[in-house]
């Protein structure tokens, strides 16, 4: 049988990796990487697996998505058992609907093994819940940069959403931040607290807290860059206060 795994990579700790994901790892011939997978992640693969990266890092030099599709469907239609490791959840953003479409269209079965999405890990390597019920009643998971015109985001109409109530989770908004920053200032308060995560779950994560009417001063003083997640919401105000205990507890920070 012609078959192809979809496997989410997760954040990039390979701890993170679900059993399921690992065991297809394993049983691979071909691994077709994403540049967002964690180096840490390929350690599972046999030594005789074959390892094709095919990344496409936001914007830079990168293997078309036609390509990644076709190379998929020959690998797999010459017996390979072909695993395509995609960072976070192959279905969150991750254009996994797209291969999936173009594969069953070749008569070649498809299975999909979930992973944790970067948005839950970046929320939750800054000690925050995501739906505290103080806080939040829901969460929306969005990408800052939408395909064509037509799909562009109303950022005013989500910055509405987000004053109910609803934490937004943006993918892809580092480049965006201006644009982004304008159009949520005319829903949500400058003084909403903001957090951007990089590199969520690796050892090189660094994240910073601020606020909204200063997005892009943030970014830009704490030179943050993609992949990130922006964070927007008062679930964020765990983080500072947390920061301003741990700040305490240090000594940096006299109490009154
Ligand atoms: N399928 C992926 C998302 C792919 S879109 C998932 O479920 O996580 C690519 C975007 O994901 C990046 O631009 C960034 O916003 C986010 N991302 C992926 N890995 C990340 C990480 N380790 N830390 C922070 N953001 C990450």
């Amino acid at each position: 049988m012609t078959h192809v795994t979809l496997v989410g990579a997760g954040p990039g700790d390979p701890e993170l990796l679900t059993i399921k994901a690992v065991r297809a790892i394993r049983r691979a011939t071909v691994l077709l990487v994403d540049d967002l997978v964690g180096e840490a992640v390929l350690r599972y693969a046999r030594r005789s697996t074959r390892i094709i990266h095919v990344g496409k890092r936001g914007g830079c030099a990168s293997t078309p998505q036609a390509f990644i599709e076709k190379l998929m469907a020959a690998e797999a239609l010459k017996g390979e058992r072909v695993v395509r490791l995609k960072g976070g959840d192959p279905f969150v953003f991750g254009r996994g609907g797209e291969e999936v479409e173009h594969l069953r269209a070749l008569g070649i079965t498809v299975d999909v093994v979930n992973g944790i999405t970067s948005g839950l890990a970046a929320v939750t390597a800054l000690g925050v819940p995501l739906t505290h019920r103080d806080h939040a009643h829901g969460v929306i998971f969005v990408t800052g940069h939408a395909k064509g015109q037509d799909g562009a985001i109303d950022w005013p109409t989500l910055a509405a959403a987000a004053a109910q109530g609803l934490t937004l989770v943006i993918y892809m908004g580092v480049s965006q931040a201006g644009h982004l920053q304008q159009g949520l200032l005319q829903g949500l308060g400058g003084s909403t607290p903001v957090a951007v995560v990089q590199h969520a779950s690796l050892p090189q994560q660094r994240h910073s807290v601020g606020l909204l009417g200063d997005l892009t001063g943030l970014i830009e003083r704490e030179g943050l860059g993609s992949p990130a997640i922006i964070v927007v919401g008062d679930v964020i105000r765990g983080v500072t206060s947390m920061a301003r205990e741990l700040a305490h507890e240090s000594g940096v920070i006299r109490a009154a």
